[in-house]
């Protein structure tokens, strides 16, 4: 039975395996991927590009702001290496969004509101036809508050912080394990005390703690959750 096309919100702290899931759920239900955490990492880089970040902290809101009329982000998948990568005025960006410098920033340029106003524009024209599933921080909050699943994933400190360093090492990436420790810490504490669209978990979402379960287990969990889902919405009640 073909099932109607829905919006898959996964929100979650830093380093929790959101967007590994958010791939295999999309894939699993032939839906797309969309990382909205990417469009943060990749308005950080133009910041640091443009040589923003002059002291620790945040950069002048309004010199921000100037900067990001001239910014164009946008997403394409790659079919060659079967992914989804991210452009910052029409340069690939994938790699150099990912390392230390840009997650050492990305927070303070998140809690931007004009930053925020962009990108959430850009993310609601990506789900308008659904069928997406969108990793994030204010998914289901903000961006797609009548998503029709909503999960918010979780996993201790230790764990993501293991995760990450482990993610940094395979990839030939100089890492400090204290060094992940502490920015995931100070990403999570920005993230949920910022004023606009904090990190939180929307009333009506499913929480999943992912900390001692594989991948192919939070699978099994998903497929009855949306099972169940699915059947409230085809059944139309
Ligand atoms: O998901 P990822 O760790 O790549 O996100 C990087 C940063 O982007 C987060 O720490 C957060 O500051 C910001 N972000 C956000 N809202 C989203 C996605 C990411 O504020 N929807």
């Amino acid at each position: 039975m073909k099932h109607q096309k829905i919006i898959v919100a996964l929100d979650g702290n830093s380093s929790c395996g959101k967007s590994t899931y958010a791939k295999r759920i999309a894939t699993e239900l032939g839906y797309s991927y969309i990382d909205t955490g990417a469009m943060y990492r990749a308005v950080t880089l133009a910041c640091l590009e443009s040589g923003l970040f002059e002291t620790t902290g945040s950069p002048p809101v309004q010199l921000v702001e100037d900067l990001l009329d001239g910014i164009e982000i946008s997403l394409q998948f790659n079919p060659e290496r079967q992914r989804t990568e991210i452009y910052l005025n029409g340069r690939m960006v994938e790699d150099q969004i990912r390392g230390m410098e840009v997650s050492g920033h990305v927070s303070y340029i998140a809690a931007i509101s004009a930053v925020r106003r962009k990108m959430v524009e850009y993310q609601r024209r990506l789900g308008e036809g659904k069928a997406v599933v969108m990793d994030g921080r204010d998914i289901g909050t903000v961006v797609f508050p009548d998503a029709e699943l909503k999960i918010f994933l979780t996993a201790s400190l230790e764990v993501r912080a293991m995760r990450r360093y482990k993610e940094f090492i395979e990839k030939g990436m100089p890492a400090d394990m204290e060094e992940v420790k502490q920015n995931l810490e100070k990403r999570d504490h920005i993230d949920s005390s910022r004023e606009d669209s904090p990190l939180k978990q929307a009333e009506d979402a499913i929480v999943l703690d992912n900390s001692h379960i594989t991948v192919d287990q939070q699978m099994e969990w998903f497929q009855d959750v949306y099972n169940r889902i699915t059947a409230r919405f085809d059944g139309g009640h």
